[in-house]
């Protein structure tokens, strides 16, 4: 089982050798800005690396909206950032499910969703594999309650969009992390990478406050039966730097096997 971390975007490699990490996930561009990401002078040694790489989409990215001046750029920053995670060898571009806005009627969102996805389908693709990300607040969400999750798969399934599970969110969300890898499956048929992470936060809180898995408001039995039953690469996504992120890499590991 692959185990890594979300680490700074400077030198992912020597983050990921000094939590002993299998994976790497970073951002390419500043996450709450519409930058397009630069070219990476070390794209060749993150291809070629044995420690596989995930990039996260920058957060201001909503494909869901009914504002044509969020939903249109937020199609075009995705594409840009597929673009650049292509050329650094990633394994999944991870994007969270977005959200409409307060008196919006849901079902615009999910085929907003569709359309966004269907527009690159026929443009040849993102290039590399999409994730969608479950996320843990909002009224509105498209992907926090997994009624809405079932929803927005049957928009955007048939364009084989991967799944990112993340534990933190669900639980702050209001899905119970017990069972919740058969749920997932049932309605997405697949979990493509886990967000192993604890949370500061009671269930339903709608709050997103990562903690670490031995800390926190999640009984971290229950994350390592998470990953345990996914059987997808893991991503921990904890603070305390490089001790805490390698102590939740450990932990995993110990629990979990290899
Ligand atoms: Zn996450």
């Amino acid at each position: 089982m692959r185990i890594g971390a979300h680490v700074d975007a400077t030198d992912p490699l020597d983050e990921a050798a000094l939590r002993k990490a299998d994976a790497v996930q970073f951002f390419l561009a500043d996450p709450q800005g519409w930058k397009a990401p630069q070219p990476r002078a070390d794209a060749a040694q993150l291809r070629g690396s044995e420690v596989d790489v995930y990039i996260h989409a920058p957060y201001v990215i909503n494909l869901a909206t009914t504002n044509n001046r969020i939903r249109i750029p937020s199609r075009k920053l995705l594409l840009s950032h597929a673009g650049a995670a292509a050329e650094v060898g990633a394994k999944g571009l991870i994007v969270h499910g977005g959200h409409v806005n307060a008196g919006d009627d849901i079902a615009t969102g999910f085929d907003n969703w569709r359309k966004a996805f269907a527009q690159v389908a026929a443009s040849g693709g993102h290039g590399v594999p999409v994730f969608v990300e479950n996320t843990a607040g909002g009224d509105n969400a498209c992907a926090r309650r997994f009624d809405n999750l079932a929803r927005l798969w049957d928009a955007v399934g048939e364009y084989g969009v991967g799944f990112c599970l993340d534990t933190c969110h669900a639980h702050a969300g209001g899905e119970d992390l017990l069972d919740i890898v058969d749920r997932v499956r049932a309605i997405t048929g697949r979990i493509d990478l886990i967000h192993a992470n604890g949370s500061k936060d009671a269930f339903d809180s709608g709050r997103d406050r990562h903690d670490n898995l031995a800390n926190g408001m999640i009984d971290p039995d229950l994350v390592v039966e998470v990953v345990r039953t996914a059987g997808a690469p893991v991503i921990v996504e904890t603070p305390g730097g490089v001790d805490g992120q390698a102590t939740d890499i450990a932990y995993l590991r110990d629990r979990v096997g290899r």
